[in-house]
Formats: structure tokens, sequence, C-alpha cells
């Protein structure tokens, strides 16, 4: 089969179709329009097999999970998804991965009302590279360096619940089947908070996707924006199925520093707290305040229960080894 064929068998004409887009797949380039008055929010991540996803994951979950990073990334920003393309690298042609695989792409791209309007289909390693377009309305969009001092610091959802996951699927970790079943969906079908971060434009002063672990993102905050925070240990939100499997002390490290969470950790300034709990309970949304912004130049500290509480930071950094001095 040719390269012409796979993507006329599994990518041309099977994503959701927009208004928006002009020309799909099958010419030169894409042509698509934006409207008035947004801007384009544009963001890529690479999955490699072995690195990112086990050898063995179902190509269904490897298609959504790539999806899935990469709408998180549309979401901190406080963007409207809106079109994909995606590079595929595949070491030959298997008919049955690419039928799951497209399958996957087409499930997120109805689900989240996005179109595939390109990409490239190489033979290689398998890796997955995805482009992700969004919109954002003009001057909304959510970055990392507008935090102030006294923000309060919000995270979505629940965290830990992927790196647990790991360590369950690596045996170091027993879970009751619920709470197993629970976590592995956790880390191999990621829910991307898109609807929280378009709630969160005029409200959140910066924004983050949690996908190294928190503290590790929450740094990247706290640097672009030249602040210091103080966060609440025990303020942390945890799943049941967390709390039911390991102990409070392992939950916390979980929580801390595990990562592909792909939630939001964002802050809000006090005087719009009233207005953000209005908007989480009318988008059925939850969201924990774990903390606050500190002073220009401050440190980031942690407390337990009042106590202060130290930790390493031990967010996933693929260089980290040739980097370290
Ligand atoms: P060119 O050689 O002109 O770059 P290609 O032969 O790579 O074009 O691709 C033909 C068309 O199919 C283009 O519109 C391209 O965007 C699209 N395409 C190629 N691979 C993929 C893929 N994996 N998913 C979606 N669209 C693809
Ligand atoms: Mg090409």
């Amino acid at each position: 089969m040719s390269e012409f064929s796979i993507i006329e068998n599994y990518f041309q004409g099977r994503s959701f179709q927009r208004r928006d887009v002009a020309l799909g797949i099958g010419d030169d380039c894409a042509i698509t329009d934006i409207p008035e008055g947004q801007s384009l929010a544009v963001t890529t991540d690479t999955l490699v097999n072995g690195i990112h996803f086990p050898e063995s994951t179902p190509p269904i979950l490897v298609a959504q999970k790539a999806v899935a990073v990469n709408l998180s990334d549309l979401a901190a920003m406080g963007a409207e998804p809106a079109w994909l393309s995606l590079s595929l690298s595949i070491p030959e042609h298997d008919e049955q991965w690419l039928h799951e695989f497209s399958l996957g792409i087409q499930q997120m791209s109805e689900y989240y009302s996005v179109q595939l309007i390109g990409g490239d289909t190489v033979k290689g390693p398998l890796s997955i590279t995805i482009t992700a377009h969004g919109f954002i309305p003009k001057d909304q969009a959510l970055t990392r360096s507008r935090a102030k001092p006294g923000d309060l610091l919000y995270v979505s959802g629940s965290l830990g619940d992927a790196a647990l996951g790991l360590d369950i699927c690596k045996g170091l970790v027993h879970a009751h089947p619920s709470h197993k079943n629970f976590a592995l969906d956790r880390l191999n079908n990621p829910s991307p908070r898109v609807l929280v971060g378009t709630m969160l434009r005029r409200i959140a002063s910066s924004c983050i996707d949690v996908s190294d672990g928190m503290l590790s993102d929450l740094k990247h905050i706290l640097y672009a924006s030249q602040c210091g925070a103080l966060v609440h240990v025990d303020k942390l939100p945890l799943s049941h199925a967390m709390t039911q499997t390991v102990s409070a002390e392992q939950a916390y490290q979980y929580a801390l520093n595990g990562g592909d969470d792909y939630e939001l950790l964002f802050t809000v300034p006090e005087s719009l707290k009233g207005q953000l709990e209005l908007a989480l309970v009318n988008a059925n949304v939850s969201a924990t305040c774990i903390g606050q912004i500190a002073g220009l130049n401050e440190k980031l500290r942690l407390t337990l229960d009042g106590e202060a509480y130290t930790t390493e930071i031990n967010g996933y950094d693929h260089f980290e080894e040739e980097c370290s001095e």
C-alpha cells in the first residue's frame, strides 16, 4: 500500500468536518479561515514509542493521548481547539494498527469538534507528532507570566493519578481492580481541560497544564512571573482511588511530582474568586485552591497542616542527565 492510499484509507475525510476549513487533506497545504477578532494558538507535541507510551499500548489509546496532550496545551492558553495536523512515522504498513490508530484520531476529532487538516506519513521508528491550532479572542490568552503576589493558586480535577497508574502498571503498587482501572484510564486516556481553559479567560492571571509534575510546572509559572508561592500540601486534590491505594505521604508525592496529569494549574486574583467559583459551578467543573502566590523573589514554600514540608522537585525532564552540571 502506498503513502497515498494510507492517507486516503485512514485519514482523508474521516474526521469532524468544520466550516472554517476551505481545503483539508489532499493538496500541498490546508487552507483555513481564522474568525475575526481571534488570534491563532499553535502547539506541537511528539509521542515516541517506548518513551511516551509503552510498546504494548493499544493504538487507539496512543492516538487519543497524542491528541489529548496537544489539546491540553491549547486549554492552558484558553484556546478553543479547531484543527489538527498529524505527522506519522511508522516502521511498517500494519493495517490493523493503522485502522485502530485512525479510529482514535477520529473519535477525538468528533468529541472535540476539531478537524484533521493535513500531515505527513513516513516510514521510520514509530513516532507521532501532532500540531493543534485553536482560537483565542484577541488579548485574552492565558500565559505563564502574569501571576501576581496574593493571587490564589488553583488546580483542576485531581493530581497524581497518572503516575499512580504507571506504578500500578509496572507492578510497583498493588491496587483494587476498580482503582487500578481508574488510574490506568487517567494515564492512558487523559481528558484535556478544554472547557476549563476557555472559562478561565478574563478570570485567571496565569495558567499552565500539568504535564511534568505539579511542582515542576508551578515553577514555570513562578519563574515566568518572578514570584514565589505557598502550597498547602494537605489541600492537594486526591482521587478516591489514590487515597484508597497508597499512604497519605505517598499520595502527596504522586500529587506533587507525578507527571501526565493534564490538569490545569492557574492563578486567580483574590478579587475574582467569586467569579471563578460561579464559573466553576456553571460549567460543573471542579478546581481546588491549593495555595497562594507570594512576593517578588520569594521562594516556593510548602506546608502540611501548618508545618513546613520539604520535598524534592522531581518533574520529568527528557534532557536532565545530559544537561545537569
Ligand atoms: P506533499 O508531498 O505535497 O507534502 P504528502 O504526499 O505528504 O504531500 O501529503 C498529501 C496530503 O495528505 C497533504 O494534504 C497532507 O497534508 C496529507 N497528509 C499526509 N499524511 C497525513 C497524515 N498522516 N494525516 C493527515 N493528513 C496527511
Ligand atoms: Mg509530505
